[in-house]
């Protein structure tokens, strides 16, 4: 096991350098361009796979990076760019993830790869779950997968909606329910692979914010996939339905919620961390502003009404960070999750997200209400993360529950 630390080694440190670069030179530079269009910036992928940011690779080695920095580190600073252009750099990493951590050998050598493609043929992955009647609640899920036995093929149908690169995918995750009668433990996950018939985009939705990166409703209408698409494989599958099946008749279910609430609280550092991001972004450019604008014939920042705004500002951003690095380290690690870190780490920087954009359109006045400046793009994006990957009064039940052992509602 990895000692949890705050510094990161040379390595690590080189290749953060070389993607603050990145999203310094190229990204940023593109973000109020592609805001504006509110469509998928394909020369910004394609640059970003050329230079092996966005390929299977890099993800790969963050993601197993044991000191559990590699991800956050990442993630902070491509959102610090903009947050819509990375997220239609990294959402095909998130629908990756579920490959990883549940597919088959097999799954992951074939399928991974083709949700990537290449430098000169870039490709992405949706992961859908959400439905319109299944948001925080995912028991109420009603998208179906029924196994033709005679064809070894499972069909889907139902409608998904929300889902980044949902319909321009090539690649799509698609969560089903299996058995009905066990709420979120019958359900399972699909790989629908390219040009699947029955799978389209329903309607593209226009956003408050993160505007770059796609999000669409997905229409599955008998929806016909091999069985080896099933995620980790019918044998696992039909283990986990029938120790599911006893705990229900047995009144438990404890293991298979924690097992599932395991996954999420691995996987919700890395919201904060692109929370970190923005606000890193919005803070930066409040200093910058504070020490050069002048009132009243000094500098606004020698007012202690400025200066002590960004303190706060600053502050929390590092406590930010702190909460997320030690969830990412904890998940790296396979520690328990006894006060639910990781949804702590996304609560907080998320919530802070919000705050230090709006601090920062204050700082920056008029101009700061302006799309002349970027801080009020910032806030607009900063407002996704207390909504996805759970919202933050989901977060704060889950945090709830798992210190009291109570079922809070
Ligand atoms: C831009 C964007 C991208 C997304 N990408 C994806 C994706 O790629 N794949 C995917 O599957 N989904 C995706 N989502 C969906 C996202 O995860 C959901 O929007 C989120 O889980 C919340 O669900 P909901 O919108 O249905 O809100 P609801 O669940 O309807 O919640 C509405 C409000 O009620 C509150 N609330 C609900 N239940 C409780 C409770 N028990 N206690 C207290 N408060 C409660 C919520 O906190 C919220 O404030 C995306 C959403 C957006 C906006």
């Amino acid at each position: 096991m990895a000692e949890f630390t705050m510094e990161l080694n040379d390595e690590q440190k080189e290749v953060r350098d070389w993607l603050h670069g990145f999203a310094a030179d190229v990204i940023r530079p593109a973000a109020a361009e592609w805001d504006e269009r509110e469509e998928t910036p394909w020369p910004v992928i394609q640059e970003a796979a050329k230079v092996g940011i966005y390929s299977l690779d890099f993800y790969a080695q963050q993601y197993f990076d044991q000191t559990g920095l590699g991800i956050p580190m990442a993630m902070e600073e491509l959102f610090w760019g903009d947050a819509g252009i990375a997220l239609s750099i990294v959402g095909t990493g998130l629908a990756a993830v579920g490959v990883l951590a549940n597919g088959t050998e097999e799954q992951i050598g074939t399928w991974v790869p083709q949700m990537y493609g290449d430098a000169n043929d870039v490709k992405l992955a949706a992961f859908c779950s959400s439905e319109p009647d299944a948001g925080s609640d995912v028991a109420s899920m009603r998208t179906r997968a029924v196994y033709d036995e005679a064809k070894d093929e499972w069909v889907l149908n139902g409608t998904k909606t929300w889902a980044t690169n949902g319909g321009i995918a090539n690649v799509h995750v698609v969560v089903a329910v299996v058995d009905a009668e066990l709420g979120s433990k019958g359900h399972a996950s699909f790989i629908v692979p390219p040009n699947t018939p029955g799978l389209s985009q329903g309607q593209k939705f226009k956003k408050h914010g993160i505007r770059a990166s796609h999000t669409a409703e997905v229409i599955l209408d008998n929806v016909r996939v091999p069985g080896s698409c099933l995620l980790g494989g019918e044998e696992k599958l039909d283990e986990r339905l029938a120790r599911a099946r006893e705990r229900a008749k047995a009144g438990g279910g404890e293991r298979v919620k924690n097992a599932a609430m395991a996954t999420f609280e691995a996987s919700r550092p890395a919201v904060g961390a692109m929370a970190v991001g923005t606000a890193r972004a919005a803070y930066e450019v409040a200093l910058d502003y504070a020490m050069t604008r002048e009132q009243f014939g000094r500098p606004i920042i020698d007012n202690q009404g400025v200066a002590f705004q960004l303190a706060e500002m600053r502050t929390q951003i590092d406590a930010a960070r702190l909460l997320v690095w030690r969830a990412s380290w904890m998940a790296v690690n396979g520690k328990p999750f006894i006060a639910a870190e990781g949804s702590m780490s996304k609560l907080f920087a998320s919530e802070t997200a919000k705050k230090v954009t709006a601090q920062a359109i204050q700082i920056l006045g008029g101009n700061g209400y302006t799309r002349e400046y970027p801080v009020e793009r910032m806030h607009r994006d900063s407002a996704i993360y207390t909504i996805f990957e759970g919202t933050s009064e989901i977060q704060r039940l889950v945090i709830a529950r798992t210190l009291s052992g109570m079922s809070i509602r």
